[in-house]
């Protein structure tokens, strides 16, 4: 997939450059080495995961530890480690495929993914030579289990104003810990804590911490909503004593360390939202067909239909763009010297937009398809006996951890601006461009009867849309832009549902001119579906965010051109919903 030869496309940059159908990797380009790792982490989610689903969530932690270990056996845990300690070092692709199908327990998700991503990376990534030596190999095979630990109960999205301190000891041996962590997964049983600590109260820096270390301890579970099998305590640290060889990273740059593993942890969740997405989906449609009302099954009425077609369209456009993203960092990756921490970490820190587009819009997907799903269940799904259940509780802290969706929002027009701002990334200048075919009127354009023509106007128009948004925005408000949050995340709704749109066509497209399009009929179905249905969400959002913005004549100019970038013929979507369900159902599950 990943060659040097490839058009590496710059992080943001969709917005500003035409996608090439061709060049957006999806799952139909996964390869045999991709397909194994799936069916290794299927299997492994059936046969050791599921059967043991109720005991998981009694938090039998014996239990949990031995199911890692069993997942270090087949190699699950190393996927981002270096073959050097004991890893297998598989592609980004791998380790997204890994998240999706693991995400089948929703306790055991957040188990998995606190030990082999967050708990694990910041030694991959900062931890020196002896570091790695002593802790990846046996995070590898799940010997130790790892946590990390960022949130404070005074600091959560506002992290760096964490107040645990650390201070060197006079004989310079030891860091002494003092401090509070809140909400740490796997906080009752890890062995190998990353801390994050102010030196001397002020420098923000990470840790590597263990369980046994003196002063260390683990306070109460808390009792959650969902992912109750999950342990989730604080991390007390009273006096900790910690080797003075066990800071990660530098003095003062711990801030590099958690926000660059919050990238990875979020295109992880993106990725394990969508596989829940499509579980709940095969669960809904199974009752749907069996569950009789008036005589006949559920799945027969159009109310059904709707939420069933929905379910899928979304789900087929969130996962295209979860691998559109594992592709876009592959491709970087291969123009890099993988064996260097800090190139890999840059590769990944290019796309940080796309991952907290992907994150926010995974959860969002997943808790529609979770909401739906007890509706679809009725008052089965209000009960335990039925497994729509858990997932409605299990998967709303989605929105809550790795960044809220509030701050993920926030930071993707955050992040665009400032690499304008920087150079980095040519988007004022594109803004600029636009004005002046706004300005221009409208043009005479060419009959287009291709397949999805409509469609792909339409995704270049919400890229138009974005651009004016964000560009009056930061032409307006300047640098107290950070300040109109209201505005900020309706220019973020546009931005994901653009991103979401493009990456969607883009694999369609890409099916089609392979295939035909007979063979992707569905596909194309719920691309244009959700194009349509998305441009109406564009036009609300933008006209709400221009009116707050400008007003007089240059909100006329503005309003006028947005009526001609959403303006398409209304079509079908009832007969369109019909057909997707139809085949979701007679499938018994996801069709894509
Ligand atoms: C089950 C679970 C497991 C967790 N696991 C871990 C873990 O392993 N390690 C770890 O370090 N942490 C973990 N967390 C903590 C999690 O990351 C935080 O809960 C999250 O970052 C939000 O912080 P908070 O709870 O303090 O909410 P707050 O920051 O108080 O936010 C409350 C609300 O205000 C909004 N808000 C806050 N600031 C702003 C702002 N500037 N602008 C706009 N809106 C804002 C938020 O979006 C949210 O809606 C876990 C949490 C849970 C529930």
């Amino acid at each position: 997939m990943a060659t040097p030869q490839k058009q590496i496309f710059k992080g943001g940059s969709f917005l500003i450059t035409e996608t090439q159908p061709e060049g957006v990797f999806s799952p139909e380009d996964f390869t045999e080495e991709h397909r194994m790792i799936a069916k290794t982490t299927e299997e492994y989610l059936e046969k050791e995961i599921i059967p043991n689903s109720a005991r998981i969530e009694e938090k039998d932690y014996e239990l949990q530890r031995q199911l890692l270990q069993k997942a270090g056996e087949l190699g699950l845990l190393g996927a981002s480690i270096p073959e050097a300690y004991g890893g297998l070092a598989l592609d980004h692709v791998s380790g997204m495929l890994i998240s999706e199908y693991i995400s089948g327990q929703g306790s055991f998700v957040t188990t998995f993914g606190a030990h082999s991503s967050i708990g694990t990376l910041p030694i991959v990534y900062f931890g020196t030579e002896e570091q790695k030596q002593k802790y990846l190999p046996k995070l590898a095979t799940g010997e130790w289990v790892g946590a990390y630990c960022l949130s404070e109960t005074g600091s959560g999205s506002d992290s760096l104003a964490a107040k645990t301190t650390a201070r060197l000891n006079a004989e310079g041996t030891h860091w002494t810990l003092n401090g509070e962590k809140m909400w740490i997964s796997n906080g009752a049983f890890a062995d190998v804590y990353i801390v994050f600590a102010k030196v001397d109260g002020e420098k923000f820096t990470g840790f590597i911490v263990e369980r046994n270390d003196p002063g260390v301890s683990h306070g109460a579970e808390e009792h959650k909503m969902g992912q109750r099998g999950s342990s989730t305590t604080p991390l007390i640290l009273q006096d900790a004593q910690v080797p003075k060889d066990r800071l990660l990273g530098e003095i003062g740059r711990g801030h590099i360390i958690a926000f660059n593993i919050l990238n990875f942890g979020r295109f992880k969740l993106g990725a394990g939202a969508i596989g829940g997405s499509k579980r709940v989906i095969e669960i809904a449609a199974k009752y749907a067909a069996e569950r009789r009302q008036f005589n006949q099954p559920i799945a027969n009425f159009g109310a059904i239909k709707y939420k069933l077609a929905e379910m899928a369209a979304r789900t087929y456009v969130g996962e295209s763009a979860v691998y559109r993203t594992a592709g876009l960092i592959e491709d970087r990756e291969s123009t890099i010297d993988k064996s260097v921490p800090a190139e890999v970490l840059s590769a990944i820190e290019e796309y940080a937009v796309e991952c907290s587009i992907i994150k926010v819009a995974g959860s969002e997907i997943l808790d529609y398809c979770a909401d739906e799903g007890v509706q679809i269940f009725g008052g089965n799904g209000f009960t335990s006996s039925y497994p729509v259940e858990a997932v409605y509780r299990d998967s709303r802290v989605n929105r809550i951890f790795e960044g809220t969706n509030e701050i993920n929002r926030l930071l993707i027009p955050g992040m665009l601006l400032k690499r304008a701002m920087k150079g980095q990334l040519p988007l004022l200048q594109a803004a600029q461009k636009l004005q002046e075919e706004l300005l221009a009127g409208p043009t005479f354009e060419e009959e287009d009867d291709s397949v999805l023509a409509v469609e792909r106007k339409l995704v270049a128009n919400s890229k138009k849309i974005a651009l004016a948004v964000v560009g009056t925005a930061a032409q307006k408000f300047m640098t107290a832009l950070d300040k109109q949050q209201i505005i900020l995340c309706w220019a973020a709704d546009i931005i994901i549902e653009s991103f979401l749109i493009d990456s969607a066509l883009g694999r369609t497209l890409k099916l089609v001119a392979r295939d035909g399009e007979e063979k992707h009929q569905y596909a194309v179905l719920a691309t244009r579906l959700y194009i349509h249905d998305a441009m109406s969400r564009i036009e609300t959002a933008a006209k709400n965010a221009l009116a707050a913005t400008v007003e007089g004549d240059d909100l006329r100019v503005l309003l006028a051109a947005l009526k001609r970038f959403t303006k398409f013929t209304p079509i079908n979507t009832s007969a369109i919903r019909e057909k997707l369900s139809d085949k979701v159902v007679e499938a018994g599950g996801y069709i894509f």
